[in-house]
């Protein structure tokens, strides 16, 4: 069981950022994310795209936002479960809270801060008929461990980034990785799409095109797949079959946990605190609802500093929190760091 002060579920630019105001106050956070790497939308639908709205960042890449805030908040040294979904909430007897994950990590803390955007990101799949069968048993939908790859037979579908990215970086760590996409033409940044032909023509990577993948065989697990090229279906030997067509948001199991939800997101008290219908559930960023509320960035950075004071009165009943500025304060790390202005120096003038 793993245990916190503030859980938070979504690890996107407003759950990272929580963990920051949430280790001012001293509070221990964990998230959970369904996806294999922080930083949610921004990481993984536009990491390569500018964003001109953060405050004192005239511009930043996405994938840049991410990872600041991960340097920020790494001082507060948060937990993470990634590649894992919040599937159920139990409150316990003492109004505490167990979340559950799809793959049966338990996490208890007093406080749940949902900042799961626009849901939780699944993936799209394939249509083979027994595709379920082998899912963990060589069929994965995303990249979590690039070395349970090493020396296996790879094949890899798909046509966008991820599947060109995941190819060019398996080459050099798999024994053989194939790479099978129903058209001749990539929707992938050129300079990938670059590499790949190269690594063909170097006889690194097999490239299969136009071609889809329609079965899978193997004895309890991925043995082989058949792939249908023009009219011809053949097998091919692999160890991993690795479809990547992208992922699409779903709020999935959140909405049945008895939340007040309006227009698939979650209703909040945004006069005071971000809290939901359940005390001591709240919902910040893209993930939320109330008058007026709009889905950028700088607002989840602006509900989740709410929801940390208001968090820190649940789990230090009747201790009083006065605000302090960092630049007075200084920042004390989890990990025995600190960061403070310098001091006045005081010296007697003759
Ligand atoms: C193309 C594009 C461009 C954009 N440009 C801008 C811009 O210029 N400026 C701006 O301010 N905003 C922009 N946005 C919007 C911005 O990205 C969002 O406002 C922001 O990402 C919201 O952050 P968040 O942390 O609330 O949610 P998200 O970034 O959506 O992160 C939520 C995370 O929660 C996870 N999650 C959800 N449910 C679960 C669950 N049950 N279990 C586990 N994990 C779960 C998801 O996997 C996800 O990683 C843009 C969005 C897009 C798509």
């Amino acid at each position: 069981m793993i245990k916190t002060d503030i859980l938070i579920i979504g690890a996107g630019p407003t759950g990272l950022f929580a963990v920051f105001e949430a280790g001012l106050l001293k509070l221990k956070c964990h998230l959970i994310d369904a996806l294999p790497q922080p930083g949610g939308q921004c990481s993984e639908l536009y990491p390569k795209k500018p964003i001109y709205d953060i405050p004192a960042y005239p511009e930043i890449l996405a994938g840049d936002l991410t990872d600041k805030l991960m340097e920020q908040c790494k001082q507060f040294e948060p937990g993470f479960t990634l590649g894992e979904r919040a599937d159920t909430i139990e409150k316990q007897d003492d109004g505490t809270f167990i979340v559950t994950t799809n793959k049966g990590t338990k996490h208890h803390a007093p406080v749940v801060a949902i900042a799961g955007g626009l849901g939780s990101f699944e993936p799209r799949k394939p249509l083979i008929d027994n595709l379920s069968d082998y899912e963990d048993k060589g069929v994965e939908y995303m990249i979590k461990e690039p070395e349970i790859y090493r020396g296996k037979k790879v094949v890899i579908a798909g046509g966008g980034d991820s599947a060109l990215d995941w190819s060019i970086f398996l080459s050099d760590v798999a024994e053989e990785v194939t790479l099978i996409h129903r058209r001749n033409e990539f929707r992938g940044h050129l300079d990938s799409v670059e590499k790949v032909q190269e690594l063909k023509s170097a006889g690194k990577i097999n490239l299969i095109t136009p071609a889809e993948v329609i079965g899978i065989e193997g004895d309890g697990k991925v043995e082989a797949v058949t792939i249908k090229q023009d009219a011809k279906t053949y097998k091919k030997e692999c160890d991993h079959f690795v479809p990547l067509f992208g992922l699409s948001p779903k709020l999935g199991p959140i909405a049945d946990w008895g939340l007040e939800i309006e227009k698939n997101s979650i209703k909040v008290n945004n006069a005071l605190d971000y809290q939901t219908n359940i005390p001591g559930i709240y919902a910040i960023g893209d993930v939320n609802t109330y008058p007026g509320k709009l889905k950028l960035i700088l607002c989840g950075f602006h509900e989740a500093t709410l929801m940390c004071q208001s968090a820190y009165q649940i789990i230090n009943p009747g201790k009083r929190y006065v605000l302090k500025y960092t630049t007075v304060a200084g920042v004390d790390g989890f990990d025995g760091t600190r960061k403070e202005a310098p001091k006045a120096v005081v010296k007697a003038i003759e």
